[in-house]
């Protein structure tokens, strides 16, 4: 089916993921890393991007393998692939899968990496585990767009999976802070990993590596909910802002949130 080529999700192409506008590519980039402008997408040590799944798909490998997002439906062998080929790693130590939140470019590979990792745990906002299960009607957006998404979902909509962790603001899993980010969706997420010092943002923010913008209006539910959402992120501390479409910004990115912040009503 070509439509949901021509139209993602958001409307929005995927930027290429190797930016050659990225200010800290030139810095001595270790062979194999992201800045080296080859696979494996090592973007800081232990936190990986998934080629071409759009939205962005993340792995944090440490002990377990944390995967924050999906991407479009199809998505789930590319992150098996990446898992098995890139990281010698095996599905089953896939510990947690967080959904940033239930839009299906974000959510389109959970079934096949939950058959892959059964004892995988799917970790999702409370807002929006109906939206997974399958046991709450997705929300209808207007117009012609809103009528085309609907022929997507209905012919290549994500299977229903229940989640197993119902997330609040302020939990912790894998060591990644979730922080209830509602507008977008009613509930999306960000996860902090203070650690690293990096932020994964979901639709709540997008970068092209030099400027900061918020997600896609046309599907954003409540956009002066997400404008708080926005101001939250910026009293975060974070060096690095990995986001659900868009290339990473780095270094300074909490500072360069607040910029952004100050301009947005
Ligand atoms: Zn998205
Ligand atoms: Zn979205």
């Amino acid at each position: 089916m070509q439509i949901p080529i021509l139209i993602s999700l958001h409307l929005v192409q995927a930027e290429p993921i190797h930016n050659r506008e990225d200010p800290a590519r030139n810095n001595n980039a270790p062979k194999g890393s992201y800045y080296d402008d080859g696979d494996p997408m090592e973007i800081v040590p232990g936190i990986h991007q998934v080629d071409s799944v759009n939205g962005n798909s993340y792995i944090v490998v440490r002990e377990s393998l944390t995967v924050i997002d999906t991407g479009m439906p199809g998505s789930g062998r590319k992150i098996l692939a990446y898992i098995t080929d890139t990281l010698h790693r095996r599905p089953d130590e896939v510990g947690t899968i967080f959904l940033t939140h239930f839009h299906m470019d974000h959510t389109g590979g959970l079934a096949a990496l939950k058959k892959a990792a059964p004892k995988a745990n799917v970790a999702v906002h409370e807002a929006e585990a109906g939206y997974i299960s399958g046991k709450t009607a997705l929300p209808r957006y207007p117009g012609v767009k809103g009528m085309l998404l609907r022929i997507i979902e209905k012919f290549m909509g994500p299977k229903p999976i229940e989640p197993d962790f119902l997330l609040k603001d302020g939990d912790r899993v894998d060591s990644l802070l979730c922080v209830h980010l509602p507008g977008h969706t009613p509930g999306c997420i960000g996860l902090l990993d203070e650690g690293s010092k990096v932020f994964f943002s979901g639709d709540t923010l997008r970068s092209d590596g030099k400027s900061i913008m918020r997600g896609p209006a046309l599907f954003t539910m409540d956009l002066g909910l997400e404008c708080e959402s926005i101001r939250r992120i910026a009293e975060l501390d974070f060096d690095t802002l990995l986001a659900g479409h868009g290339v990473p910004h780095r270094p300074g990115a909490s500072s360069k949130v607040r910029e952004f912040a100050d301009t947005i009503s």
